[in-house]
């Protein structure tokens, strides 16, 4: 009896070890699997929405074309395929920033708009942690895939002609946010007059993450009036664009890097789920 206890006991601590990796290892991976009804962790809500996460609502709603519904911890797209929300994994900062589950990505709230708590907190900056294996589903998980997506716009304020993707018509809300800086007064042109990027397949410098760039939903401004943490690394923020230009791009979708602990002034990208 006394071993039959044991070899119990064993397998319970093998399975808690285990299952974290598994979660885990979803969302790293760029391609979700098929679910398996049996082996999901908990069962979809019908009917009963309170117990859906509002991080798993504010994506539903942000991404129609893709997401088909939620349960308390998976998100489910319309392909069949389904992504774990929490991989109940304890994560440092840094484990997050790198391996970021989707319940990761959707924690820190982002604040629209000028009354935001400028300087941004240690570490406080929302939308910076991505789940990679969501983006890439969506936008491409090769440089080909992703370039298959792209469209040739002009930024009229530069009349630069720039690559942006048109899945979840990313590229008209980028036109958008150009006909809406154009009409700003004169004083606000000088900061995205000269664009500094949109598409660029790459990860970020120093790190295995992908950059958002290589989706083709971000653009960088004029660097000539833009503030990076990598370029003084002293960490004391530096912010010289004006809060009317930053509104055009929020109004559109568009989450600004220069509210990130880790600022990137230039820096704009297509995550409407933070600004629903
Ligand atoms: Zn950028």
């Amino acid at each position: 009896m006394r071993e039959i206890y044991k070899r119990k006991y064993f397998v319970i601590l093998i399975l808690l070890f285990i299952t974290p990796l598994m979660a885990s290892f979803e969302c790293r991976n760029a391609e979700s699997r098929a679910p398996d009804k049996d082996k999901q962790i908990g069962s979809p809500v019908k009917g009963d929405t309170s117990k859906i996460p509002s991080g798993l609502k504010r994506l539903l709603n942000a991404y129609p074309d893709f997401l088909e519904r939620a349960d308390e911890n998976h998100l489910y797209w319309k392909d069949g395929t389904s992504m774990i929300y929490d991989d109940g994994v304890q994560k440092t900062f840094e484990e997050k920033l790198d391996n970021a589950d989707i319940e990761d990505m959707m924690f820190q709230e982002y604040t629209p708009g000028p009354d935001w708590d400028e300087p941004p907190a240690e570490n406080f900056e929302p939308g910076r942690m991505r789940c990679d294996a969501f983006f890439s589903k969506m936008y491409g998980t090769t440089k080909s895939e992703v370039q298959a997506n792209l469209v040739t716009i002009t930024w009229s304020p530069s009349g630069d002609r720039v690559q942006v993707s048109s899945v979840n018509g990313v590229d008209s809300k980028m036109k958008e946010v150009a006909k809406e800086l154009l009409s700003l007064e004169d004083k606000y042109l000088k900061y995205v007059k000269k664009t500094a990027g949109t598409f660029n397949y790459r990860k970020i410098a120093g790190t295995n993450r992908m950059s958002t760039h290589s989706y083709g939903i971000s653009i960088d401004i004029n660097t000539a009036y833009s503030d990076y943490w990598q370029w003084d690394k002293s960490m004391t923020y530096k912010n010289r664009i004006p809060m009317a230009v930053v509104e055009v791009f929020e109004r559109h979708g568009f989450i600004w890097g220069g509210k990130w602990y880790h600022y990137d002034t230039m820096h704009f990208e297509y995550r409407p789920e933070l600004l629903n």
